[in-house]
Parts: C-alpha cells; sequence; structure tokens
C-alpha cells in the first residue's frame, strides 16, 4: 500500500520528545476527503495529523512522523499532557451526518495496514492506541461510538481487557488497590480505576456532567459493553476488570 505525498501541512513544529508512545485516532468531521485535505492543509486553520485516510482507503501523509503534528490539542493520557509530542495522529474521512458515514472496509484495511506498520516500527504498545475522545474525554467524543475497535482488538492493534473469573477478581490484589485506598464509593473506585488505566479524571471529580462525558468517552471505546452505559454497578464491573488486567500485565514484568 503506497502513502499518498501530494499534499502536505503547514501546521506542524518540533517534538519535544524523541519517543513516540502513542496513536491517535480521530474522524475528521468534514462532508469529503478534498475538504479534509483543504482543512487539515490550510496554515488559518492550525490543525493537522500525520495520515488522513479516505472511504477509499488511500493514506496521505500529511505531515512527517518526525514532526509534531497538531491533532491532538488540550489533551492527557497516563500522565503526560504534551501528546502531539509522543503521538502519530491518523484522522479518518469520516462525518457522522454526511454521506462518508461509514467506516468502508477499505478505510478500515488501510488503518490496519498503517497501524500494523507503526506499532512494529515505534514498538508501540496496544493499550496506547486511543481516540481522541479517550484523551480528550470532556470537548471530543471521536472516533466515535460506531467506530469499529473489535477489528483493530482482533488483530492486537488495541487493547482488550481478558474476562477474569470471580475468585481471580476477588484475589488480594483488589483488596490490596481498592479497599486500601478508602475508595468509599463506586464513583470514587471508578474515577481511582479509570486514572490508573490512563484517562484524566480531574474534572469528572468536580461535575457530574463530566463524569458522564468520561464514562461515556470509556464506553464507546470499549463498545462491547456499551449496554452497560446506564448501569453503574456493571460499568463498575467492567472497568474493574480492565482495571486488574492492568494490574496483572504490570505485575508480570
Ligand atoms: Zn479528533
Amino acid at each position: 500500500m503506497k502513502l499518498i505525498h501530494n499534499f502536505k501541512s503547514p501546521n506542524f513544529n518540533d517534538r519535544k520528545s524523541n519517543n513516540i508512545e502513542i496513536i491517535v485516532i480521530h474522524y475528521t468531521a468534514l462532508s469529503s476527503i478534498s475538504n479534509a485535505l483543504k482543512y487539515l492543509c490550510s496554515k488559518k486553520n492550525k490543525v493537522s495529523c500525520h495520515y488522513l485516510i479516505s472511504q477509499e482507503g488511500e493514506i496521505y501523509s500529511l505531515v512527517s512522523e518526525k514532526k509534531r503534528a497538531w491533532h491532538a490539542g488540550q489533551s492527557y493520557w497516563r500522565g503526560s499532557t504534551d501528546i502531539n509530542s509522543i503521538s502519530i495522529g491518523i484522522e479518518l474521512d469520516f462525518s457522522p451526518s454526511d454521506i462518508n458515514n461509514k467506516f468502508t472496509l477499505k478505510l478500515n484495511s488501510a488503518l490496519i495496514f498503517l497501524l500494523t506498520k507503526l506499532l512494529k516500527k515505534y514498538r508501540i504498545s496496544n493499550e496506547n492506541i486511543l481516540g481522541h475522545s479517550d484523551i480528550a474525554p470532556y470537548r471530543k467524543i471521536d472516533p466515535g461510538k460506531y467506530f469499529p475497535w473489535q477489528i483493530l482488538e482482533n488483530k492486537n492493534l488495541s487493547y482488550r481487557p481478558k474476562l477474569l473469573n470471580k475468585s481471580e477478581i476477588k484475589n488480594s490484589i483488589k483488596k490490596e488497590w481498592l479497599n486500601k485506598k478508602k475508595l468509599n464509593s463506586i464513583k470514587k473506585k471508578i474515577l481511582f480505576m479509570l486514572n490508573f488505566i490512563g484517562y484524566d479524571t480531574s474534572l469528572a471529580q468536580k461535575n457530574k456532567i463530566y463524569f458522564d462525558k468520561l464514562i461515556n468517552a470509556y464506553s464507546s471505546h470499549y463498545k462491547i459493553y456499551k449496554n452497560y452505559y446506564y448501569n453503574k454497578k456493571k460499568i463498575f464491573d467492567v472497568i474493574e476488570v480492565h482495571f486488574l488486567n492492568i494490574i496483572l500485565t504490570k505485575n508480570k514484568k
């Protein structure tokens, strides 16, 4: 699969880090690939991405991977706030309210091709293949609840928590992590675990609207559980399994 180099964005600067650790997936919310190219390559918009993938599966290289493209904006993941400096941004030619409102087979295949290449090249963990809504849950909803994360999970290009049995969940790790920290409500436990997983929980601590946005961002990524959205206890169980997965992997290392 060839990259298209006919369009370049002037919107970039130098990275403040040499490590590329995260890939951020976006959708453009623009009605066509030509509009997206125009928008992302126009100096006055001050936004860009490294790659843009069309509905037909063409991959446009707009900014060199060596440079810091401007796609993440104000964002947070696992303590880092300058996500643009440590990430590669991929925009998908998709808009929920226009005719390009499908994640087509060709688009998905091109994305899989690109992610496979990038994960290998930079040794990026599949835990760090994220949506814009994961790193900016209070401002952004892209790539949206219809984005096919499960296709990426099937190819190990995105993290899928493994289901654990009850005895594993009730083991000492849980006691150590959740009970010792005196988290005396489900909400506090959820916020603690989501922050441990990577999310910025600062605003959600203070305000219910932001708490709901955060839960929405989580639910739309780990969509196999989307029916659990309105049941706090069920979403708690899902997040707990995810959290325990992360602790168990960390303990192995
Ligand atoms: Zn975005």
